[in-house]
């Protein structure tokens, strides 16, 4: 969610003071639409899918699980959380469509998130280590002990600034000083 914001407010160029571009606002609704009915359509396919299933005796879902229904906190994309900057560079649809054609088992190459295909950055957990996406610190492979490891951003940040948008400029740009405000 957090992460979303982030990228919305990029995505749309949502200035800092709204009134400087109040049609941002519609921008930022026009992507999360398009996004959420791409998702909703694939999500009413795998129910229907399940069913069938179900009928025929399998109880089991099938591996994978899709992606809407994986844990965002303990998912690969849980860096999101910790750092909603570091978010895929994609719009909402294309990354909704990226996800959906994995699920139907396209092998793309890359960061599963943003097709990202530069050397993952290795980050030491003090016993082992995490590798992230460059592009969108997707987690690429987790610590050998199994547990979440937060992500320490290397630019500290204020959550408030960001939904204040302190990130942004008035004229819809990214605010070049943030977060050194
Ligand atoms: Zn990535
Ligand atoms: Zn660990």
């Amino acid at each position: 969610m957090r992460a979303t914001y982030h990228h919305l407010t990029l995505s749309a160029a949502i200035p800092r003071r709204l009134e400087a571009d109040p049609d941002a606002l519609m921008r930022a609704v026009e992507e999360l639409h398009e996004a959420r009915m791409l998702w909703l359509a694939r999500a009413e396919a795998y129910a229907a899918q399940r069913r069938a299933e179900k009928r025929s005796g399998r109880r089991a879902a099938a591996n994978p699980r899709p992606w809407w229904l994986r844990s965002w906190w303990d998912g690969p994309n849980s860096a999101w959380y910790d750092a909603p900057f570091r978010h895929p560079p994609l719009r909402l649809p294309e990354y909704v469509r990226r996800q959906n054609a994995m699920l139907d088992g396209a092998d793309l190459p890359g960061c599963p998130a943003c097709g990202d295909e530069r050397p993952p950055v290795s980050n030491s957990t003090g016993h082992g280590w995490v590798e992230l996406c460059r592009g969108c610190a997707w987690v690429l492979a987790p610590c050998p002990c199994g547990q979440r490891h937060r992500v320490v951003p290397e630019t500290p940040f204020n959550w408030k600034g960001i939904w204040r948008r302190a990130h942004m400029s008035d004229d819809g740009t990214p605010n070049p000083h943030w977060p050194a405000v």
